[in-house]
Parts: C-alpha cells; sequence; structure tokens
C-alpha cells in the first residue's frame, strides 16, 4: 500500500504537503475522524483524496456543489483516479453505469449531493459496497446560524450511525466559534480532532471606499491596478450584474455577465471562459464562485455590501490563490446600508435577530478605523493578530472626529419628521432640510420653518450623506422597513440629550494607488 506522501508525488504530482495537511491525513487514514477549519484555496481537497486512495474501498464525498462534480470528477479522472458522481442531473442511465462501477469495486471516490441520501436505494447501495472515509464538504451547510444552510446536511449525522468504524472528515472554510461548534455538535463530531488552519491571507490587500460613483471607481480601479487581469466583479441583482457587464464592455474591457437568471449553457460556457482565458472579468451575484479553482484570479470587487462577514471572507478569498498580490476592494455606500438595513427585517423573529448581527459585524469592517485584517481574523476566532500593513486602513490611518453635533442635527430632523403622520421621509429629506435647500418636496410640507431648516452647513451634501450612514451603521438610527423612512433607536436619546458621544471616521476619497505599489 502507498503511504501518503507516494500518492501525493505519484498520482498529484506535487512534492511536499501544505500546512497541515499530512496530519490531517495522517488522523484520517489511522481511521479517526477530522473537522477541518481551512481557508479557500488551502487545499482541502487532497486531506480527503488521499485517504480514499491509502485506505481500501471507496471514499463517499457529500458536496452540494452538484454544478461542479463533472468537472472534479474529470479533473481526478485525468490524473488516473477512479472517480464518479451522483446527483440530479443525471439521467437513469448514467447513474445506472455509477452504480455498478462502485458495486465493482472500480471506484475510488464517489460524489454524491447530499439530497441523494435520503433516496432509499442510495443508502442500500452504499450498504453492499466497501466504504473507505466519508467526506463531508463545505460542512458549514449544516450550520443553520450560517447563511448556507441545507436541511438535507442535518441527516449526514446518521452516517455515524450506520457506519460506525468509517473514518469522517468535514471540511470547511467558513467557520466562525459559533459554526465551528455548531458543526461539530450537528454531524456528532465530538470525538473528532479539529484543525483550524490560519484564516489569514497575507496576499490579500484589502480596501473598502466610500461609493459616490461606483461605475467609474470600478472602472478607474480596474485601469490602473487591474488592467487585463481576471477578476471577478459581485453585485447583488441580476439587473446590476448585467449592467455593469455592459459597461465594462463599453469600455473595452472583456467582461461576462454570470447570474442564477441566466441558461445553464450560458452560465457554464462562462465559466469555463473565465477559467481558461487571461485576463477575463466576471461580473456576478454570489451564485458565482463556490468551490472555483482559478489561481490567479487578481481582485474581487464588491459593488454591493455582502451580506456578512462569512460572505465576504469567502468571497474574497477567490483572489490570490496562486500567493501573489491580490486586491479585494469594495465601494459601500449609504444605500448598502439603507437596503441591508431593510432586508434584515424581514422574516420571523430568529431570521431577523440573526440578520442583524450579521450585518452589524459587516457594517464594523466597513467603519472601522483599525486594520481590516485584524478584525477580519478576530472574527474568525484568531485573536490578537498586529495590524497587516497591507489594507486601506493600515497604509492610510483614517482620522476619526467627533461627530455628536452633526449626529444631533441629523437625529433632531428625524425627530422633527417622525411626528408628521401622513407621510414618512427617508435621507434625502433629512439632507435637504439640514442643508437649507427650498425643493419642491421641502417647500410642499413647510419644511423650511422647521428649526432645524438650514442648521448644517458646515458639511456638504456628500459629507451628510456620510454622517447618516455611519449613524445607521452605528445602530443610533434606524430605516423603517415599510418605508424606508428614517427613525430613532433606543440609542438616540442619550446623543440628543447630550448624553453620549459620537465618533465618526472621516470618509476620504482616496485617488487610487497605481499598480506599482499594489504589486511591489
Ligand atoms: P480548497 O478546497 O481548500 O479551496 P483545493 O483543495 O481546491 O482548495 O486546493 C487549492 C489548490 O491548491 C488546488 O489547485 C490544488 O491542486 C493545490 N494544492 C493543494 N495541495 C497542494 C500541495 N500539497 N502542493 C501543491 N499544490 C497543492
Ligand atoms: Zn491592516
Amino acid at each position: 500500500m502507498d503511504t501518503p506522501i507516494e500518492v501525493l508525488h505519484r498520482v498529484f504530482g506535487y512534492d511536499s504537503f501544505r500546512a497541515g495537511q499530512q496530519e490531517i491525513i495522517d488522523q484520517v487514514v489511522a481511521g479517526g475522524d477530522a473537522l477541518v477549519l481551512m481557508p479557500t484555496g488551502g487545499g482541502k481537497s487532497l486531506c480527503y483524496q488521499i485517504p480514499a486512495l491509502v485506505r481500501p474501498g471507496v471514499g463517499v464525498v457529500i458536496s452540494p456543489l452538484i454544478a461542479l462534480m463533472q468537472d472534479q470528477v474529470d479533473a481526478l479522472r485525468a490524473l488516473g483516479v477512479r472517480a464518479g458522481f451522483l446527483n440530479s442531473t443525471q439521467d437513469f442511465d448514467e447513474r445506472q453505469l455509477v452504480e455498478a462501477e462502485f458495486l465493482a469495486g472500480e471506484l475510488d471516490l464517489l460524489y454524491l449531493a447530499p439530497e441523494r441520501l435520503r433516496v432509499d436505494a442510495t443508502m442500500r447501495l452504499l450498504a453492499k459496497g466497501e466504504i473507505s472515509v466519508f467526506a463531508i464538504d463545505e460542512a458549514h451547510c449544516v450550520s443553520q446560524w450560517g447563511h448556507d444552510f441545507r436541511p438535507d446536511y442535518l441527516a449526514l449525522s446518521e452516517l455515524h450511525e450506520r457506519w460506525p468504524d468509517v473514518p469522517r472528515i468535514a471540511l470547511t472554510a467558513t467557520a466562525t466559534p459559533a459554526t465551528h461548534a455548531e458543526i461539530s455538535t450537528r454531524l456528532g463530531l465530538d470525538q473528532a480532532r479539529h484543525f483550524v488552519a490560519s484564516f489569514d491571507r497575507p496576499n490579500i490587500h484589502y480596501r473598502i471606499t466610500p461609493k459616490s460613483e461606483p461605475k467609474r471607481q470600478l472602472l478607474e480601479f480596474l485601469r490602473t491596478e487591474h488592467p487585463d487581469e481576471s477578476g471577478i466583479v459581485y453585485c447583488l441583482s441580476r439587473s446590476s450584474v448585467e449592467k455593469i457587464a455592459e459597461f465594462l464592455v463599453d469600455n473595452g474591457i472583456a467582461a461576462v455577465p454570470y447570474h442564477a437568471g441566466l441558461d445553464a449553457r450560458t452560465r457554464a460556457l462562462h465559466q469555463a471562459r473565465f477559467l481558461r482565458e487571461d485576463g477575463l472579468i466576471v461580473v456576478a451575484t454570489i451564485a458565482f464562485g463556490m468551490g472555483i479553482d482559478k489561481p490567479d484570479v487578481r481582485f474581487v470587487a464588491h459593488l454591493d455590501l455582502p451580506k456578512s462577514v462569512e460572505g465576504y471572507y469567502q468571497e474574497t478569498g477567490r483572489a490570490g490563490r496562486d500567493g501573489l498580490p491580490a486586491t479585494a476592494w469594495m465601494a459601500y455606500g449609504l444605500q448598502d446600508v439603507v437596503q441591508h438595513r431593510r432586508m434584515a427585517m424581514e422574516g420571523d423573529e430568529a431570521h431577523r435577530r440573526r440578520q442583524v448581527l450579521h450585518l452589524d459585524a459587516m457594517l464594523a469592517l466597513c467603519e472601522t478605523v483599525g486594520c481590516r485584517r485584524v478584525m477580519l481574523l478576530d472574527y474568525f476566532g484568531q485573536k490578537g493578530s498586529e495590524p497587516c500593513g497591507n489594507c486601506d486602513t493600515c497604509q492610510t490611518a483614517p482620522e476619526s472626529w467627533d461627530g455628536t453635533v452633526p449626529a444631533q442635527k441629523v437625529l433632531s430632523t428625524v425627530l422633527r419628521l417622525a411626528r408628521e403622520r401622513r407621510q414618512k421621509f427617508g435621507v434625502g429629506q433629512v439632507v435637504d432640510i439640514l442643508l437649507g435647500k427650498k425643493t419642491a418636496k421641502v417647500l410642499q410640507h413647510g419644511h423650511d420653518t422647521l428649526t432645524v431648516f438650514g442648521v448644517g452647513s458646515e458639511l456638504g451634501n456628500t459629507e451628510w450623506h456620510g454622517v447618516v450612514r455611519q449613524l445607521l451603521a452605528q445602530g443610533l438610527l434606524a430605516v423603517e422597513p415599510a418605508h424606508g423612512a428614517l427613525v430613532l433607536t433606543d440609542d438616540s436619546a442619550a446623543v440628543l440629550r447630550g448624553q453620549r458621544e459620537v465618533l465618526l471616521r472621516r470618509d476620504t476619497l482616496r485617488p487610487a494607488r497605481t499598480k506599482s505599489t499594489t504589486t511591489g
């Protein structure tokens, strides 16, 4: 029987193991369970593929990434590994063929969609073969707390009851201490050894910039820092994906759209082009990227705020897998906060609480005056790291300023508008009033007679929007879900009474750095 290192050389053609791989593989080869937390690109696949090749029997891999199974199996077959998959995209004949291979002992690895395990026939099939290891990929899908919950994953705890002697390895790139604990409990992995790799991606430069004219800002970022390089631009909606892709093409930049509304053929084509071609940009919703293994993605840009820090980390983690410098760039503005605050108010109570916590953590990352990486690592349970020197706040320390008086002006305007029963007002009206603008809407409602009318001449339009954004981010203001109107929160009163200071981050729209400083 080959040893793991021999399989690494002979089958995969690599010289040495990466950090953590050897220990994890040894644990599973010896028949023990493992829970593996490793960032995207860390090399999780080998951690179950090699045990599957070293131990007798078939390695069964549970994965929700149905769209990628064909590619994964093709790649393994190209290396001479006997791999197959079973999922809902196959017809009866294709499935039969794989089942026959499994029963004949002609497979090293069998990829299974989680819903297959609900089918009795699959369980009977597995019972007839010899299984070397169960690998549970994307294990965070078992977490109801997380953002990718799949009910089918809850049933995976049964595998251990039916096959108590088969080692299990659960893997994920997304795990806060809470998710980590939940995976362990739900999958019954408390006896497993836990392997937690560092979540730091030192080659990724993090930058979050206030959004003013997103298209222009994106274009400038691409032209000055990543001309002709491969990358992903994430947008929230399908329609903005289409618009941005078109905008880039109109400006002479090679880009294709990707979202769940496109037909399967177009999606497959765009994904394949992205993997094969140099310098192509994919503009996508979060439907794009799970499990995509392209080492030379030089940047990930967000034009909209991700729903959670987990999402942000996972999406930005697709950049720079080859270890060379890469950029995670995001433009973020007031409307993002308003929209997310509203979305966070939807659904049942438990869901809302979760959403709000996720959003607060994401906003804190955006508004921090400290190192972004320290904050990210802290979020994932790696406490106490040093400022990185490779994020925007490290490189240009943002100033904070005492925004108590401007905050009071905003809050008292909101307070006055809230007294009007018939109509609700949003950010635009508040800022117009502060700036003393006699717009039609201001005059129509007699808002030019309010005592706060025109008291805000010390700041400009953009700055006021920034103040409102930060008040929302800090929970000193809220958005009413039904109308999107601004309303006070329980914490607003202390500010209005002068009992609480408000520290704000000075928004700076720095000129984009030149390419040489990013990569040098
Ligand atoms: P993950 O699943 O953790 O995101 P993968 O398993 O897809 O990561 O591995 C990321 C990339 O690193 C792949 O291209 C893989 O072939 C490569 N890789 C993994 N382990 C090694 C190793 N020991 N030596 C060289 N390359 C490796
Ligand atoms: Zn930093």
